[in-house]
C-alpha cells in the first residue's frame, strides 16, 4: 500500500534550466565569433532512417539555430557502406569548423557501432559514446558525458537536491543512459545501486532509494508502491504509447507518494538538448584554443579524482 505525502510533488521541470543554459550558450557563441571570427558547427550523423530519432535530430538542429550553433545534418542512406561512413566522418573530422559530432543511434545492423567509434574523434565526441569519454568519466576526469545522462543528473544538482550520502537507485544499465548516471551520482557522493533487467524483485531495491533515476525504456515501469515516501525520482524514459509521450514512470501512482518528480514530457528531455549545446561550445573552445591538439588524440585532463 502506498503511503501518500502530505502535499503535491515538487515538479521538477527541465525547460527552465534548459532555457538558463541555453542563454549562456548564445552568449558564448557571440564571444566565440568575435574572438575566432567563425561560427562552430554541431554535424548530426544520420544512416538510414529512423522515425523515433528524426524527431529528435531535429530539435538538436532547432536548438542549435536558437543560440546561433551551425547546426549539420549529413544523411546517409539506408544502403550507406561501412566505407562511405567512414569516408563521411573523415570528412568532418577534416572541417575545423566542425567541433562536435553525433552519429544518431541505432545504426542499422549493417554498420558495426566500431566502425563509427574508430573513427570518432574523442575531442568532437560531444554525446560521449567514444570509450576514452567513457573511461575518464569512470576515472573521475573531465571527458564528454553523454547528454541524457548529464541532464538526468543535472536536473537534480540545479533543483537543489540533496545527493551527498543518500542512496540514489538507478533502473537501467545502457552505456548511454544508466551507467553514466549511476558513475555521476557518484562523483555526487550519492551511494549508488544500479538495478537491470536481471534484477530480482526490483520493488525491494527500490523500496530503499532517496533518488530513483530510471531509464529502462519500459513504460510505467516504476510505481507508487515500490517507492519510499518522499523519495526523488528522475524519469528518463521517453515511450509512445498510442499518441502519447509516457516515461518510465507510472506518474499517476507515484506523484501522491514521492516529493519530487521530473515530468514526462518536460523534464529530462529539453534539458538533454540544451547540455548537448554546452558541449558543444566547450568543444570548440577547446580545439579552438589548441588546449587539446586536434587529431593528436590525446587529451588534457583536469584532475578532478572522486574520493574511493
Ligand atoms: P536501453 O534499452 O539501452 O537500456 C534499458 C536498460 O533498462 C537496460 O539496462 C535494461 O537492463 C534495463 N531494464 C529493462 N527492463 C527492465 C526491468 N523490467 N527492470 C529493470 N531494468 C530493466 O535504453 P536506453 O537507451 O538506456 O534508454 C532508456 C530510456 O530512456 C528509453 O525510454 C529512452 O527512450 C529514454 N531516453 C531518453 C532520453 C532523453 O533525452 N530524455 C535520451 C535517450 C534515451
Amino acid at each position: 500500500m502506498t503511503i501518500p505525502t502530505e502535499a503535491a510533488p515538487r515538479l521538477l521541470r527541465g525547460g527552465p534550466i534548459a532555457a538558463t543554459i541555453r542563454e549562456q550558450v548564445a552568449a558564448d557563441v557571440v564571444e566565440f565569433r568575435t574572438e575566432h571570427g567563425y561560427v562552430p558547427a554541431l554535424a548530426v550523423v544520420v544512416v538510414g532512417r529512423d522515425a523515433p530519432s528524426a524527431v529528435y535530430l531535429h530539435k538538436i538542429l532547432d536548438g542549435c539555430g536558437r543560440v546561433g550553433i551551425d547546426g549539420r545534418l549529413v544523411e546517409l542512406g539506408d544502403e550507406a557502406t561501412q566505407a562511405e561512413v567512414v569516408a563521411a566522418l573523415r570528412t568532418l573530422d577534416a572541417d575545423p569548423v566542425v567541433a562536435g559530432i553525433i552519429v544518431q543511434m541505432p545504426l542499422p545492423p549493417t554498420i558495426p557501432l566500431r566502425t563509427v567509434i574508430d573513427i570518432l574523434d574523442p575531442l568532437r565526441d560531444i554525446d560521449g559514446i567514444h570509450p576514452l569519454n567513457a573511461g575518464l568519466l569512470s576515472l573521475g576526469y573531465e571527458g564528454f558525458l553523454p547528454a541524457t545522462a548529464h541532464a538526468a543528473v543535472e536536473i537534480l544538482v540545479r533543483s537543489g537536491i540533496e545527493l551527498e550520502g543518500r542512496h540514489a537507485v538507478v533502473v537501467g544499465r545502457s552505456n548511454v543512459v544508466g551507467k553514466p548516471a549511476a558513475l555521476l551520482l557518484l562523483r555526487q557522493h550519492a551511494t549508488v545501486t544500479v538495478c537491470h533487467s536481471h534484477t530480482r524483485d526490483l520493488a525491494s531495491v527500490v523500496r530503499t532509494a532517496d533518488v530513483v533515476v530510471v531509464a529502462a525504456g519500459r513504460p510505467g515501469l516504476v510505481t507508487g508502491d515500490m517507492l519510499k515516501p518522499g523519495a526523488v525520482v528522475v524519469d528518463v524514459g521517453i515511450n509512445v504509447v498510442g499518441d502519447a509521450l509516457v516515461g518510465d514512470v507510472d506518474f499517476a501512482s507515484v506523484a501522491p507518494v514521492v516529493s519530487a518528480i521530473t515530468p514526462v514530457p518536460g523534464g529530462v528531455g529539453p534539458l538533454t538538448n540544451a547540455i548537448l549545446l554546452s558541449h558543444l561550445m566547450r568543444a570548440a573552445r577547446d580545439q579552438a584554443q589548441g588546449l587539446v591538439p586536434l587529431g593528436a588524440r590525446s587529451l588534457a585532463v583536469p584532475v578532478q579524482e572522486i574520493p574511493s
